[in-house]
């Protein structure tokens, strides 16, 4: 079996800020999760690192905002390219410090560049508008501003698109940003850096600040020199970061935690299902927040779709994603291994049953000390259960049995939560309406990603605040000013 290699690194594991490498003494360590073997040491930003990183985002932004919109774009479209051109190397460091499999490492590459590729267009059309005033002789201009210098967190399960969403979009409002990775996978930032500056990102515009979350979260938040705050991860830390942003009073943008329904219809392809509901909760091992976490079917097809399911869960191989062929990773840690058994331990002392899993990693030797588990379906899962209350970072596939169609939508409601649903039958009138009565940010009919670049996408109810993508995604980053002036005069 070939194993791909780690690329050779083009980048240090240092803070990257003002176009320069940042050598500091506190240093955490960086892990394969497939194999538990370290891939390098980083630099964590102090404090005072941030600080000086905000300050020289905010000299860098005031020159890139004076840029032409289509400059700006042309800087973006040329960094989408580069990502493209270096997909097989960033594919193959992002496998290294997450885990998932080399294609769907490919994947993500490519669904970054879109978001470069997208607001690299948008950027020319971030329009203001003439408004008729009530009193004779004046006008309103209303004008999108800059926002100014943004805060860029994101999480490990996407560490390149999040990254990308956010800070494309900014720099198309014409903004400038501090981002700060996750600690479990600051290296496809860091690789990001370079590339930055070859697309003709100016130095300083982009610092990219890896270090502790409430650390640098807490500059970020509180700073006065920061003007909007985005953050994709848990409802939790959205909490504190909205919290630590109050004092300032500063406007942020929140993508948070889900626990997606998906409703199968009596009518649906249940091979379809099957399918697609396979790959849904193998992408990334199902610690996705978009993933379908609690699988609404109609009880007469319960079994049914859990065969189904199990001869396709069988077939799937679950390893070291630096391999060929590989459809599952690992989870990003043990701790993650524990949190999930814990939840399926809780289902299935309550009543659930466990009707498939795969353990196709045990016979590695090679991965003895990685963070697998075992994709696994249950069947008669109850609302009440913790595995289908809460967020199951994990390839799990809860099954709930339901006997009426709104009973389903009821129940499928009924969570604190709000981001991505799902819903498959032949009856696409009858999808629509179901759709259409879900309380959430996207729902996909008879897909399992609908997430693109060109549509802005956010939670309702605790999921989050603002879109990410669309037209939508850039409006975060803008301040809209009003002037309201005499017109000019006439001449007859
Ligand atoms: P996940 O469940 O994806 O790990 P987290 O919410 O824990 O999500 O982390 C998402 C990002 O938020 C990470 O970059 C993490 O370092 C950062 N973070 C964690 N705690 C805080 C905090 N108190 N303030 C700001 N950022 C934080």
């Amino acid at each position: 079996m070939t194993i791909r290699r780690l690329p050779d690194l083009w980048f240090e594991p240092l803070p990257w800020i003002d176009g320069r490498w940042h050598p500091g003494d506190e240093r955490f360590t960086v892990r394969n999760p497939a194999t538990g073997e370290q891939i390098t040491e980083v630099v964590r930003a102090d404090a005072a690192l941030v600080a000086r990183a905000i300050e020289g985002a905010g000299v860098a932004q005031r020159a890139w905002r004076e840029t032409s919109a289509v400059e700006r774009g042309n800087v973006l479209k040329r960094m989408a390219t580069l990502l493209e051109v270096r997909r097989d190397e960033l594919a193959r460091l992002l496998t290294a410090e997450q885990g998932k499999p080399y294609a769907q490492s490919l994947g993500e590459v490519q669904y970054a560049a879109s978001f470069f590729q997208w607001f690299g267009e948008e950027s020319r059309r971030v329009y203001g508008r003439l408004v008729p005033h009530p009193e004779s002789g004046r006008e309103f201009i209303v004008q999108p501003k800059p926002a100014g210098v943004a805060g860029l967190i994101t999480p490990w399960n996407f560490p390149l698109a999040q990254g990308a969403k956010k800070v494309a979009a900014a720099l198309a409002a014409g903004c400038g940003c501090v981002w700060k990775p996750a600690e479990l996978t600051p290296l496809i930032a860091l690789a990001v850096g370079p590339l930055l500056r070859e697309a003709g990102v100016p130095s300083g515009l982009v610092q990219i600040v890896p270090g502790r979350g409430t650390v640098v979260g807490g500059v970020l938040a509180q700073h006065p020199g920061v003007a909007v705050l985005s953050l994709t991860g848990s409802t939790e830390t959205g909490r504190t970061l909205m919290a630590a942003a109050a004092p300032g009073l500063k406007r942020v943008s929140l993508e948070l935690g889900g626990n997606a329904p998906f409703i199968v219809l009596p009518d649906a392809d249940l091979d379809l299902v099957a399918e697609h509901l396979t790959r849904l909760k193998l992408f990334v091992s199902g610690q996705v927040c978009v993933t379908a976490n609690r699988v609404f079917v109609h009880a007469d097809a319960e079994m049914a779709l859990a065969e189904r399911l199990a001869a396709l869960l069988a077939a799937a191989r679950v390893g070291d994603g630096l391999a060929d062929g590989i459809d599952a990773g690992p989870l990003i840690h043990h701790r993650a291994c524990a949190e999930v058994g814990a939840l399926v331990t809780e289902a299935l002392a309550a009543g659930a049953v466990k009707v498939a899993e795969n353990r196709s990693f045990d016979s590695d030797p090679a991965l003895r000390a990685g963070s697998f588990f075992a994709p696994t379906v249950l069947a008669g899962v109850r609302d009440d259960m913790r595995v289908a209350r809460e967020e199951v970072f994990g390839p799990v596939i809860p099954l709930l049995r339901y006997s009426r169609v709104d009973d389903a939508v009821r129940r499928a409601n009924d969570t604190p939560y709000g981001l991505a649903s799902y819903v498959y039958g032949r009856d696409l009138a009858q999808c629509r309406a179901v759709a259409s009565a879900i309380d959430a940010g996207i729902v996909g009919v008879n897909e399992w990603r609908p997430l693109k670049a060109e549509i802005p996408f956010g939670g309702v109810k605790q999921s989050g605040i603002g879109a990410e993508g669309g037209e939508e995604g850039l409006r975060e980053f803008v301040h809209l000013q009003v002037i309201s002036t005499p017109r000019p005069v006439v001449v007859p």
